[in-house]
C-alpha cells in the first residue's frame, strides 16, 4: 500500500527536516520460493530533509514476520528491522544527478511516496534461509521425522553435511604443503 507524505514547506530552506511516524501495510513476499507474510502493519520512523539536489529519507522500521523454517516448515516468526534510505527529487531535477543515485520523483502536490524505499529496505533484511530456532534440527532427510519432535534412529548421510567436502580438502592442502 503507498504511503504518501507531504514534503511541502521543506523547499524554503536548506536541511529544513520532517519526522514521519507511520505504518504501512505490505503483501507477501516471495523471494525465490521462501515466502514472507507480515504479520501485522511494518512500522517506521524517516527524517526527510532537504538535502539541495533533493529530499533525503532516513530511518529505520521494524516488521513481523512469518517464514515457513528452511529447516522444518514450521512457522519462522521474525523481528526485522531495517534501515531506510531514499531519496526524492523534484520532477526535471533529475537530470543533474549521479547515474548511481536512485530517485524518486515528487508529484506535482509535493507528495512522495515512502513504500517503495521502505518495503524495498526491509525486503534486504529478510533472511535468505530462516530458522524458526537457531537449534532446530530439520526434517531427517532420510524417513521425514520432524526431529524436533522425534528422534529418529536414521544413519545420516554424511555427504549431506558440506563441512564435510571442506575437510578433505583441508586434509589435502596439509599433504601437499
Ligand atoms: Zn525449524
Ligand atoms: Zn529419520
Amino acid at each position: 500500500m503507498p504511503y504518501r507524505t507531504s514534503v511541502r514547506g521543506l523547499f524554503d530552506a536548506l536541511a529544513l527536516s520532517r519526522t514521519v511516524n507511520g505504518e504501512l501495510e505490505a503483501s507477501d513476499v516471495d523471494l525465490g520460493g521462501q515466502v514472507y507474510h507480515f504479520e501485522g502493519p511494518i512500522s517506521f520512523e524517516v527524517t526527510l530533509t532537504n538535502a539541495g539536489t533533493g529530499i533525503v529519507a532516513q530511518g529505520s522500521a521494524t516488521a513481523n514476520v512469518v517464514t515457513p523454517c528452511s529447516r522444518c516448515l514450521c512457522e519462522a516468526r521474525l523481528t526485522v528491522e531495517a534501515d531506510i534510505d531514499g531519496f526524492y527529487v523534484l520532477p526535471g531535477h533529475d537530470a543533474d544527478l549521479p547515474e548511481e543515485q536512485e530517485a524518486e520523483l515528487i508529484a506535482e502536490d509535493q507528495s512522495i511516496d515512502l513504500e517503495p524505499a521502505i518495503l524495498a529496505d526491509v525486503v534486504v533484511e529478510l533472511p535468505f534461509a530462516p530458522l524458526h530456532d537457531e537449534s532446530c534440527k530439520g526434517i531427517c532427510p532420510v524417513c521425514g521425522a520432524d526431529r524436533n519432535l522425534e528422534p529418529c534412529a536414521c544413519e545420516q548421510p554424511v555427504a549431506d553435511s558440506p563441512f564435510a567436502a571442506l575437510q578433505d580438502l583441508k586434509l589435502k592442502d596439509e599433504a601437499e604443503a
